[in-house]
């Protein structure tokens, strides 16, 4: 038994369920949706750092830097401090500088809107790329992370190696009304329930339809 498109609008409705149930279902996105730069950043600063974490950080970093021109600026042994608790901030640090220097030059201060220019960036992969034109710029894309593609290959609704190949894969089957929100739901999902380590397959709903589950029984 795997998922596919015949059954994925019953798989994503008892998703929603079992995180209403957790509730899990809040909508905690970047209060920073609104402007592209500083959405690019708490972004690229989330990465392997906890959520609470990263609002902390970019709470306090936004204070000072509010535009590419600020970030181009400011001492990289400041910038470090600033974000110290973000883990790699010595990594992060250098990829925000360079960027924001990117951003002058090529693109007069202002955050691309699509998904090819976006990858350009230094310290921009595809998902920060996806997040960004879908949230900022409401446009189409998918944003593929570990959850998701850990997830989506356990339904066996795709079968890839990478998260890449993945989003490859889900332009080609996701039916489009759910692009925006797999990922805010799969993230979720696999934080509580289908967990990386120790999924909670003996109470998920999908633990009938769901190929890894029926393999293991
Ligand atoms: S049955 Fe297990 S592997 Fe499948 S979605 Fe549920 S928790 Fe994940």
């Amino acid at each position: 038994m795997v998922i596919t498109n015949r059954n994925i609008s019953k798989a994503i409705k008892e998703v929603k369920f079992m995180l209403n149930k957790e509730k899990r279902l809040s909508l905690s996105g970047s209060r920073y949706k609104s402007d592209p730069f500083k959405l690019l950043v708490s972004t690229i600063l989330s990465a392997r750092t906890k959520d609470e974490t990263t609002a902390r950080i970019v709470d306090n970093l936004f204070k000072t830097i509010k535009s590419p021109y600020d970030l181009a600026s400011i001492n990289i042994r400041t910038l470090e401090r600033l974000i110290f608790a973000s883990g790699f901030y010595r990594n992060k640090a250098r990829n925000l500088k360079d960027m924001a220097k990117v951003l002058i030059i090529d693109y007069d201060g202002k955050v691309p809107d699509t998904i090819n220019e976006l990858v350009k960036l230094p310290g921009v992969g595809r998902k920060t790329a996806n997040l960004i034109v879908t949230s900022a710029f409401h446009k189409q894309g998918i944003c593929v992370d570990t959850h998701v593609h850990r997830i989506m290959n356990r339904w066996g609704y795709v079968k890839t190696k990478t998260p890449n190949d993945t989003e490859i894969a889900l332009r080609k089957k996701l039916p489009k009304r759910y692009w925006a929100v797999i990922n805010f739901l799969l993230v979720k999902f696999g934080k509580t329930i289908c967990k990386p380590i120790n999924p909670r397959c003996n109470e998920c709903r999908l633990n009938k339809i769901c190929q890894y589950a029926v393999k293991r029984h």
